[in-house]
């Protein structure tokens, strides 16, 4: 047996050989063991990756340190979807493989039976809380139980059509045959509810991995799920790294939100990550949505995933009415005949009337705004100073009476009464925000009670567990809030959605903005009327761009006519899913510097490409020169957020035709180069100039 190895070290390096010193027992030593290394002066950990004849020439090689004990061997399975995530993501796979222990060591004095702390709910409750499924979920039950091995299905169904109680009963018939089932879900803080009615049907068998949990709570459920103690793990992205010893069936909840694309670090999608597990695992996967990515619609187009429908709602009331108010046309009327002062200026007439009506039957409504605060913005009428934060290119929001916020950083201050510009005018607020918004309702509804929902006023899980007991005991009349009300709740008594100015979401420089605003103003409008059962529930959308595509189809509830057109739009760019997209991202203090770095970077892309299509060039393939030929470097150009944080920030893009364009491994081939660069006597960055791979990047502001 050999005593050399070659060892991913937790560093930004490829593997590197180490020797192993006699003390470690040849029996202990397999890929996938974590032992400690030395690196320079430090010590570090790693993975055995695998034996070695020899080391390369002219290295020193220097001896292990030990057997880390605690941290299970990283099994085959697992170290091969390992290698696979750092090389598609082009990011070092020492730190990739770290990803997969828990926080902390796994203590002796651990107790046991502790209860995973979980929203709201009585564990002890656990007995059987399974419905009957109709014959519609049975149907998709038996289809997707019916197919062994790897496949992955796409469930879109409808908001409120029964998605979950499919994914339970799967659940259910995995743990009888002793399997275990991993379930994803976007951000746990967004989703209590669902977790909730895990934890009535499942009890004591569910281990939660999430950002709320501390350390020690995040490594006893990881142990637990490791273990195979508890057979279903729910949990936010990363809970894709726990090992599971016996996984049957992986289920990604709202499978098209976006923050399953990890930002930072690897750079991963949590949702395609899930998918390649599965196919390494050979067990299925199902991704669920009422919206689905477009990817994913395009991915069952193409057959390679399996699509399933759930059209209906299963309190039969339907899908809810959507009125849309055209903000401008209201403006022109209001213009003409005069407005009535007493009600506020974001509030259209049918709202006001609908919002009466829902109140007085003692109903529940729910005013979707996404932007917090009471106005986004501040400015002068006399000189058009707007107060703009200093650190970040953007506005100074106000909340309160007077406290300006920057949304991106920690920067504030308070509001002045003159204008430090010109020193005359009195600085106005512009816009709305959900603050302002309850402010003004308490004026207009003295008696109802009202409960915002947005990062001001929910902090914890706590906070959040309250806003939610109010609303579902009926303690509350009106719901406010952000993005954080769009997603998964279900509240039987709401019948009202209002969305104040549904614009908000697609005008953002961003190919994938018309999607999601579609996403959102579906999700949103799906809280609506959840349970009635002899009438269907009503939203009012108001909007000063009601043609808009994103608008109309959410008006129809035709996701699939939406889903057409926008694949039609992306594929006349060859943006994705017709096409790959990765963004190299650059961040530093010095504008011109961090210019520069990437436009060296983009150079280098450019160059590397040409010699792939060179004939006379070494290595040269007509198959690599077509690939080759498929990729567009972009720019650089300077973010849509061009200043964060006294960081200016550019963007590299790296579009590639055709869905097998080989994007990735460019990015792949240029942070090696770069890496390799870096020690050299010309590094392609500065040293204060942050770099960054982002494959299938999703967030491009
Ligand atoms: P989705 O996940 O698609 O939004 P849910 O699974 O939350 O839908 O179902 C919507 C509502 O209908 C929930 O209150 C749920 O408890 C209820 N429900 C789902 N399936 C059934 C069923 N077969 N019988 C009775 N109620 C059901
Ligand atoms: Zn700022």
């Amino acid at each position: 047996m050999s005593r050399i190895w070659s060892v991913a070290v937790d560093a930004p390096l490829g593997p590197l050989h180490y020797a192993i010193p006699d003390t470690l027992p040849p029996e202990a030593l397999m890929p996938g063991v974590s032992v400690t290394v030395p690196l320079g002066a430090r010590k570090i950990p790693g993975v055995l990756l695998e034996p070695s004849e020899s080391a390369p020439e002219g290295v020193r090689l220097r001896e292990t340190l030990g057997l880390i004990a605690d941290r299970p061997v990283i099994d085959s399975k697992s170290l091969a979807w390992l290698q696979w995530l750092a090389k598609y993501y082009a990011y070092p796979l020492g730190p990739t493989l770290q990803l997969m222990f828990p926080p902390l060591d796994k203590s002796g004095g651990r107790k046991k039976a502790r209860k995973a702390p979980l929203i709201q709910t009585d564990m002890t409750e656990g007995v059987d809380h399974s419905v009957a499924l109709t014959a519609e979920q049975t149907e998709v039950v038996n289809a997707i139980a019916a197919t062994p091995g790897f496949q992955t299905h796409l469930l879109y169904g409808v908001t409120g059509s029964g998605k979950t109680e499919v994914y339970m009963e799967l659940i259910a018939r995995a743990a009888e045959r002793g399997e275990q089932a991993l379930v994803l879900v976007p951000e746990i803080s967004l989703t209590p509810q669902l977790i909730q009615r895990f934890a009535r049907r499942f009890g004591e068998k569910i281990a939660v991995i999430h950002s709320h949990l501390t350390p020690r709570e995040k490594t006893d459920n990881w142990w637990a799920a490791h273990q195979g103690e508890k057979p279903i793990l729910i949990g936010a992205r990363s809970a894709l790294f726990c090992p599971l010893p016996k996984l049957g069936i992986i289920v990604i909840d709202e499978e098209h939100e976006s923050s399953f694309k990890q930002d930072e670090s690897l750079r991963y999608h949590a949702r395609d990550a899930a998918v390649m597990l599965a196919k390494m695992r050979e067990i299925p996967i199902v991704l669920g949505s009422a919206t689905p990515s477009l990817e994913s619609w395009q991915n069952a187009k193409l057959g390679k995933y399996r699509l399933h429908r759930l059209p209906s709602r299963i309190h039969s009331g339907g899908l809810p009415r959507i009125d849309v108010i055209d903000l401008r046309e209201a403006r022109d009327q209001e213009r003409q005949s005069g407005r009535d002062e007493s009600r506020p200026f974001w509030l259209s007439q049918e709202l006001h009337l609908a919002l009466t009506e829902t109140l007085e039957r003692g109903e529940q409504a729910a005013l979707f705004l996404n932007r917090r605060g009471i106005a986004q913005s501040v400015v002068c009428p006399s000189c058009g100073h707007s107060s703009d934060c200093p650190n970040c290119e953007v506005a100074l929001t106000l909340h309160g009476r007077s406290h300006l916020v920057c949304h991106y950083c920690d920067y504030h201050e308070s509001l002045k009464e003159v204008c430090s510009q010109c020193n005359t005018g009195e600085p106005k607020p512009l816009g709305l925000g959900t603050e302002k918004i309850e402010r003004d309702l308490a004026k207009l509804f003295p008696n109802a009670r009202t409960v915002r929902m947005d990062r001001d006023e929910i902090q914890s899980r706590e906070d959040l567990e309250e806003a939610i007991a109010k609303i579902e005991k009926r303690e509350a009349d009106i719901l406010i809030g952000t993005q954080m009300i769009a997603k998964g709740l279900d509240f039987p008594g709401l019948t009202l959605v209002g969305l104040v100015m549904a614009d908000i979401a697609f005008n953002l420089p961003d190919f994938r903005a018309s999607e999601r605003a579609f996403q959102l103003l579906t999700q949103v409008a799906g809280r609506s009327g959840r349970h009635l059962k002899d009438r269907s529930g009503h939203v009012v959308l108001q909007t000063y761009n009601p043609d808009h595509p994103s608008i109309q189809f959410t008006l129809k509830h035709d996701y699939e006519g939406f889903a057409e057109h926008d694949l039609g739009f992306r594929e006349v760019l060859g943006y994705p899913p017709h096409g790959r997209l990765a963004a190299l991202k650059f961040a530093g203090p010095d504008l011109q510097e961090t210019e520069d770095a990437a436009r060296r970077v983009a150079e280098l892309a450019r160059r590397s490409l040409e010699n792939a299509k060179d004939p006379s060039g070494k290595g040269y393939s007509a198959e690599a020169a077509e690939r080759a030929d498929s990729i567009l470097v972009l720019g650089p150009a300077p973010a849509p957020m061009a200043k964060l944080r006294n960081l200016y920030r550019f963007q590299v893009l790296i579009r590639g035709q055709g869905i097998n364009s080989p994007v990735s491994s460019l990015c792949k081939t240029l942070s090696e180069h770069i890496e390799a660069r870096a020690k050299s006597k010309a590094p392609l960055l500065p040293p204060k100039v942050r770099f960054s791979v982002d494959v299938d990047a999703v967030h491009l502001l």
